[in-house]
């Protein structure tokens, strides 16, 4: 067995698959959440947001391992609460991790952070973020990052890295696919924006689990992801 590990988030789309994946490796898993959207004897749920210190430590308290993949839904565009959770709530986290002695934590971010408006093709991650990010969302996921990074620097840790998927696709995808789906339905898919050229990154939801759980495992003092970033893309080249 290993762990015991926390995933915040984890009753979120991402974080169900994450916690899946992690328990077919032999995890001791626990999920941390707002809210609890399924079942299953081997992994503890604590209900509680993630601003709030005092909650975060009655489920961290004996982990090793947090990964961070939990956020308002970007469509939500409600600027308080989005600063509220990804800046604030991520700072409580990383206090918390300290606190608890975590020594790793991985960071779900966005690929979105480096998004000006512009085609970006094969960018790796030294491409600078976004000078106008394109909504809160975003605007509050570069400060997320940059506060996690930074903490991975620092003495006190925990170390750290951020993952930066694009869109992501599955099973019980409650948002892209459906969307997409709907949208046909209504015959609104009838138009070609551009020359139809355009690219743009998805990642089956089942890589995008593996590259976390990787960077987890790879996560150690002198490690060259320590306090980095990683595009997501080289999982999907890795493991397509
Ligand atoms: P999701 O909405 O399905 O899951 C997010 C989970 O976070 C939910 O279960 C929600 O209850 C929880 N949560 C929200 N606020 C919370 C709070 N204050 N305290 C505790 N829990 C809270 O989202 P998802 O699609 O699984 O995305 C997971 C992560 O991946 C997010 O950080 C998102 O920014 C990132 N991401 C997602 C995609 C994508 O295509 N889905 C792409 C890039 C990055």
């Amino acid at each position: 067995m290993k762990g015991p590990c926390v995933v915040i988030g984890g009753s979120g789309f991402l974080g169900h698959h994450l916690v899946e994946g992690l328990l077919l490796r032999d995890y001791v898993v626990r999920v941390f959440d707002l809210r609890q959207s399924f079942h299953d004897d081997r992994v503890t749920f604590f209900l509680g947001d993630l601003c709030e210190k005092q909650a975060l430590i009655a489920a961290l308290t004996g982990a090793t391992l947090v990964f961070h993949c939990a956020s308002p839904p970007p469509s939500s565009n409600d600027r308080n609460l989005f600063y509220r959770v990804n800046l604030l709530g991520t700072r409580t986290v990383l206090q918390a991790c300290r606190e608890c002695g975590v020594q790793n934590l991985v960071l779900t971010s966005s690929a979105s952070v480096i998004y000006e408006g512009k085609d970006i093709r094969n960018a790796s991650e030294d491409v600078p973020y976004a000078r106008t990010p394109m909504d809160y969302y975003t605007e509050t996921k570069i400060l997320q990052e940059k506060e996690v990074l930074h903490a991975g620097s620092s003495k006190d840790g925990p170390l750290t890295v951020a993952i930066r998927p694009h869109g992501i696709f599955g099973p019980r995808d409650p948002q892209l696919v459906p969307v997409l789906v709907r949208a046909a339905q209504k015959g609104q898919m009838k138009f070609i924006i551009g020359d139809g050229k355009n690219v743009v990154d998805f990642t089956y939801v089942d890589n995008v689990v593996l590259g976390h759980i990787l960077a987890a495992e790879t996560l150690e003092e002198g490690s060259p992801i320590c306090g980095k970033i990683d595009m997501m893309i080289h999982w999907c080249q890795l493991h397509a």
